[in-house]
């Protein structure tokens, strides 16, 4: 069941999504050639309880971490630790937050210093792959229109779309109904409708759209190795269209 939110629920996940939307700036500004992924999360975990919020992610089935640190073939869910970016990996960084009973999620790709034009591309096609997936939130419009804008402007830049993980509903529960694929045809699944809340994440590979899970029981890599990026906010549809929840540019 899909739970729609009322004004009052969604102010409270705006609350909690701009303290998501701040950790990531904040992160943005660290991330250089040298420091650790455990830096990273140290940085994001002060942040976080400095505005007496919960990181969601820290305790959550035993994630060690406040934060998913992913470098390059890395898709998601990598535990931060004692490595070192290098000059022209890329990370993907994933942000979630609990405040006042609910949650916001985010997640965004950053190059470290200087990366070569396929980095480069992939991190744009990625992030307008969400754009696009956004802007297909209409009240009217059916789930899988999101799901078929982020694969259809993906694969026309001859990206691949993984399957394996997907966006999701979230409130009250980090993950709640319904699931959001990144891929299907349009038209199908329920009619979205004002109240309605998810966590939008296209996870996008240069290669193969095919993954694997390492032995840490966590970390989501390529099969084939190639690099991955992931972007993800929270988007409330309201009245009058959609609000990125987790937008740095709210203000
Ligand atoms: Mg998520």
């Amino acid at each position: 069941m899909i739970k729609l939110k009322s004004k009052r629920e969604i102010k409270v996940m705006r609350e909690a999504g701009q303290i998501v939307a701040s950790v990531l700036v904040m992160l943005e500004k660290a991330i250089k050639a040298g420091i650790t992924t455990a830096m990273l999360d140290k940085i994001a975990e002060k942040e976080i309880r400095k505005h007496r919020a919960e990181p969601a992610f820290l305790g959550y089935h035993n994630f060690p971490a406040s934060i998913c640190t992913s470098i390059n073939e890395q898709v998601v869910h990598g535990i931060p630790g004692l490595r070192r970016l290098e000059e022209g990996d890329i990370i993907s960084i994933d942000v979630g937050v609990r405040l006042g009973g609910y949650y916001s999620d985010a997640a965004a790709t950053f190059p470290v210093g200087a990366v070569n034009g396929k980095a480069r591309k992939l991190i744009d096609v990625t992030r307008i792959s969400l754009q696009k997936a956004i802007e297909a939130m209409r009240a009217g419009a059916k789930l899988s229109d999101i799901s078929h804008a982020v694969q259809d402007y993906v694969e026309k830049n001859s990206f691949a779309v993984v399957r394996n993980y997907v966006g999701h509903g979230i409130g009250q529960e980090m993950h709640e109904e319904p699931q959001v694929p990144n891929f299907g045809l349009p038209g199908r699944g329920p009619v979205l409708q004002p109240g309605i809340v998810l966590a939008i994440e296209p996870m996008v590979n240069i290669g193969t759209w095919e993954v694997h899970l390492l032995e840490d029981q966590w970390t989501v890599v390529t099969a084939d190795g190639s690099l991955s990026a992931h972007f993800e906010h929270t988007v409330a549809l309201g009245e009058n269209g959609f609000e990125i929840l987790t937008s740095s540019n709210l203000g």
